[in-house]
């Protein structure tokens, strides 16, 4: 199954996409950590991505869809993956849907993990605090919400069109929440 795990930064995506991923044993394919890996590492790609991160800004979108069509290209992902954090942009989702289609695939289903505003400020807050996360000040995350309303949020509305958006109430504990994504996706392979 090919996936896209859509909604905003503090919704719970990255512990929801771990768990559905191993469940259906596809890939887990997270922007976020990979480019967290890469400043860890110290790459070109990470000395380049600290700049954009720590301001809760995003990187380019030639950048990030040239590190995702090089992942989805490996032998792994042929039989599906969980994106994570990707795509974020109209341009990438323009750009996913090519690649996929240029290989003769589409995406099966968009999980939009719904969370309100507050909620989400609160929960981000409260990770910064437990990860020391440098993305998670209480500016950056406004910046971040800011930037996910203006650039990512439209992106439901285009999978909407798409017939593959189903959305989820993000709120409870993540095994509530996780009954209702697999419910999702059972109906989806049903
Ligand atoms: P995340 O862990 O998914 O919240 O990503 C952390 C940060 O990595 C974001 O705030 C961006 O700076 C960068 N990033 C992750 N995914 C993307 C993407 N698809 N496009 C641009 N920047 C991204």
């Amino acid at each position: 199954m090919k996936l896209v795990m859509l909604g905003p930064p503090g919704a719970g995506k990255g512990t929801q996409a771990k768990r559905l991923a191993k469940a259906l044993d596809i890939p887990h394919l997270s922007t976020g950590d990979m480019l967290r890996d890469a400043v860890a590492r110290a790459t070109d790609l990470g000395r380049q991505a600290e700049g954009y991160m720590s301001k809760g800004e995003l990187l380019p979108d030639d950048v990030i869809v040239g590190i995702m069509g090089d992942a989805l290209a490996e032998s792994r992902c042929v039989k599906g993956f969980l994106l994570d954090g990707f795509p974020r942009t109209m341009a990438q989702a323009e750009a996913l849907d090519q690649l996929l289609e240029s290989r003769g695939d589409r995406l099966d289903l968009v999980p939009l993990l719904a969370v309100g505003e507050e909620e989400l400020v609160k929960r981000l807050l409260g990770r910064a605090r437990l990860e020391g996360r440098a993305d998670d000040t209480e500016d950056v995350i406004r910046r971040r919400l800011e930037i996910y309303t203006a650039q990512t949020k439209p992106l439901a509305a285009y999978y909407r069109g798409c017939g593959v958006l189903s959305e989820i109430a993000g709120e409870g504990t993540p095994d509530e929440v996780y009954e209702r994504l697999e419910s999702v996706v059972k109906a989806q392979v049903a």
